[in-house]
């Protein structure tokens, strides 16, 4: 019975790892535990985060992305403002709360000055009702320091593998790519005044669960505020592909990341987390079940429709023809499903987040 290592007040490194490989009736038990931990630090709702992918224009090559800059095959796209004002405004109307701006990542004066615009625009349009994340890759603390100021909220930078040498395995060996940089990148957004969100691939080749308890260790030692991580998914015009054969059964991967997931909010009981989309390429149900354990950020896809096809990561990503209108029906029904409400209207700051900034003030 894993009780024991449930009620101790930390986790080592080889307690997260046997809970990682928990089986049966004690992997019901990990569940029950971490379902009951978010009911009574985050209770039983979820925030809405309307997803905007606005571009998948990206500078670099990571080697598991299929929108990769080599990727020759990706048709690229640049969504209008006014087309990421729409989206944005759409969200606002319905009362999601907040939404995140994502793309591929640029780094230059236009972009930054773009963002900036944008941010600017919905900031007046919501009178600074809405939130706003960005998911726009590595930049300097000057331009984390501008979007901050311009209105963006929080901000996603995915380490993927905290572990130095397994992060090189899945990047190209050059500046573009540095282990160091990204860290860096982190430290500057927590800096800057960001709720900063972090995470990581589960289920990649040369991982061991070893490394996937050192990166949950990670994530409580940078004292992160949110979370998004879900299961490797495989995509074949890339170089990452070569190694498949190394890979788990994807519903293993997919239990990983549950069991993932559930051990983060028991670590981390206050934090922000996200049900990934790519749980649900897994198993239908599989946002639905990262929320029952524990995750309490959902992500609708309110990016226009005629370009969502287009920003793959992976193959067989669910709703990618959808209208936003469908979707938001679709997951009222997924997440009243594990007993859930949708906390419409609320912004949903990581509640870490708001307790460490009240620290600072006193
Ligand atoms: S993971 Fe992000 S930074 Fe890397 S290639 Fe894909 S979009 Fe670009």
């Amino acid at each position: 019975m894993i009780s024991e290592i449930l009620n101790k007040t930390g986790l080592s490194q080889s307690d997260i790892v046997t809970l990682l490989e928990t089986q049966g009736e004690d992997r019901q038990e990990l569940f029950k535990y971490s379902a009951g931990i978010k009911e009574k630090y985050v209770k039983n709702k979820v925030y809405l985060r309307g997803l905007i992918e606005f571009s998948n224009i990206c500078g670099k090559d990571c080697y598991y992305c299929g929108i990769r800059r080599s990727n020759t095959k990706v048709k690229r796209y640049d969504l209008s403002e006014e087309d990421i004002l729409n989206a944005a405004y759409y969200a606002y109307k319905n009362n999601y709360g907040s939404i995140v701006m994502q793309s591929g990542e640029l780094a230059s004066d236009k972009f930054t000055e773009r963002i900036t615009r944008l941010l600017k625009k919905i900031s007046e349009f919501s009178e600074g009702k809405l939130r706003v994340t960005l998911s726009c890759g590595e930049q300097s603390y000057e331009v984390y320091k501008q979007w901050f100021d311009a209105g963006a909220d929080r901000y996603l930078l995915r380490i993927e593998a905290s572990n130095r040498e397994l992060y090189h395995k899945l990047h190209p060996d050059d500046d573009l790519h540095s282990f160091d940089q990204r860290i860096k990148a982190l430290k500057d957004l927590r800096k800057a005044g960001y709720q900063t969100g972090t995470g990581v691939m589960i289920g990649l080749p040369f991982q061991s669960n070893d490394d996937l308890a050192n990166d949950l260790l990670w994530m409580k030692s940078i004292d992160i505020d949110m979370v998004g991580m879900g299961p490797y998914l495989e995509h074949k015009d890339t170089p990452l592909y070569q190694f498949r054969d190394l890979l788990l059964p994807k519903e293993d991967r997919l239990d990983l990341s549950l069991k993932m997931i559930a051990i983060l909010r028991i670590l981390m009981p206050n934090i922000n987390i996200a049900a990934s989309t790519a749980m649900q390429t897994i198993h239908p149900q599989g946002r639905e079940k990262a929320i029952a354990v524990g995750a309490n950020v959902f992500m609708p896809n309110i990016t226009p429709c005629y370009v969502r096809g287009e920003y793959k990561l992976y193959e067989d990503k669910p709703c990618t023809d959808e209208s936003p209108e469908d979707c938001r029906a679709c997951v009222e029904n997924r997440i009243a499903s594990v007993s859930n409400d949708v906390a419409y209207g609320e912004v949903g700051d990581s509640l870490h987040y708001v307790q460490r900034q009240s620290k600072r003030q006193k």
